[in-house]
């Protein structure tokens, strides 16, 4: 049976660990060739190397960029469409999470700036250079394949709640991903590109673990997940893919919540 993104090609950022890592192995296992785009080199020829070893019938690159710097950005779409022909899917999932005190009474404007520029500004270069990519696809009929592609950002749960811890730089990134997507998936909706959010609960990858550092803390977050446990990234990647592929070629503008029900529950 052909894998639901047979043919296409797809650049993933943050590729080198949690949702974007587990995006890339199913994504190429679903016939992707796939660009691994991370900050941390090492970590994105690592995983594509992994993505190579399991999915042989594909290509796989890994490429160094901070999504924060626009040149790196354009460099990462340039380097896809060179080694691929075309862009189809583009998950704009890299980010971070300060784990200083972010309160509005104690947040540093450095962190406040970084967290936006990696966040938010990162996701807005990775639009802009995948919708110009993606309006110069050639239709290809003879693979099926109609012109546009599927974007794809990475939101957060606490872009639709309020997050009782403090947070504050990364839940307002967070939402201005919901927002800006929206928008750009209106604009650019009669293009056949498509732009959705995807918006994780509360995962065990190291952006979290990290955050929530102790026992105590990991326990008192699971006391508000329905289903009493953190997801894991490839539960996320599972959305990604149904997003990414065609699917779902008749959403965009969502805000799709993979989160256990913790955005439904009170
Ligand atoms: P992770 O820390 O496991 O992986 C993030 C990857 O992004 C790392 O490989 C890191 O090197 C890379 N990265 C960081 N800054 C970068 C930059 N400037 N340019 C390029 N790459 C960069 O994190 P994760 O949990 O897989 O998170 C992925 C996305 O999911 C993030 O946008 C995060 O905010 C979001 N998210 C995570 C959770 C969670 O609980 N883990 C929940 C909701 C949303």
């Amino acid at each position: 049976m052909p894998g639901r993104l047979q043919h296409k090609s797809a650049l993933i950022t943050g590729a080198g660990s949690g949702i974007g890592l587990e995006s890339a192995l199913l994504f190429a296992a679903e016939g992707a060739h796939v660009l691994l785009v991370d900050v941390n080199l090492a970590a994105a020829e690592r995983a594509a190397r992994l993505v190579a070893e399991r999915s042989p019938g594909v290509q796989a690159a890994a490429f160094k960029a901070d999504v924060s710097k626009e040149a790196e950005v354009k460099a990462a779409v340039d380097q896809a469409v060179a080694l691929f022909g075309r862009l189809d899917v583009m998950f704009n999932n890299a980010g971070i999470m300060h784990p200083a005190d972010d309160n509005a009474l104690n947040t540093e404007e450095r962190i406040w700036d970084l967290t936006m520029a990696v966040n938010l500004k990162g996701v807005w270069w990775g639009c802009k250079y995948a919708i110009l990519a993606m309006r110069a696809n050639p239709t290809d009929a003879a693979r099926g394949l109609h012109t546009g592609g599927s974007i794809i950002n990475t939101a957060s749960f606490v872009a639709i709640m309020g997050a009782a811890t403090p947070q504050l730089a990364y839940t307002a990134s967070k939402g201005a991903v919901l927002a800006m997507t929206r928008e750009l998936a209106m604009v650019h909706a009669r293009e056949g590109i498509r732009l959705n959010s995807i918006c994780p609960g509360p995962l065990k990858t190291p952006l979290l673990m990290d955050f929530l550092n102790t026992e105590e803390k990991r326990e008192r977050r699971l006391v508000h997940l329905p289903m009493g446990r953190f997801g894991e990234a490839i539960e996320i990647a599972k959305g990604a893919l149904f997003l990414a592929s065609d699917d779902s070629s008749y959403m965009t503008g969502t805000d799709f919540k993979v989160d256990g029900g913790l955005t439904s529950c009170y």
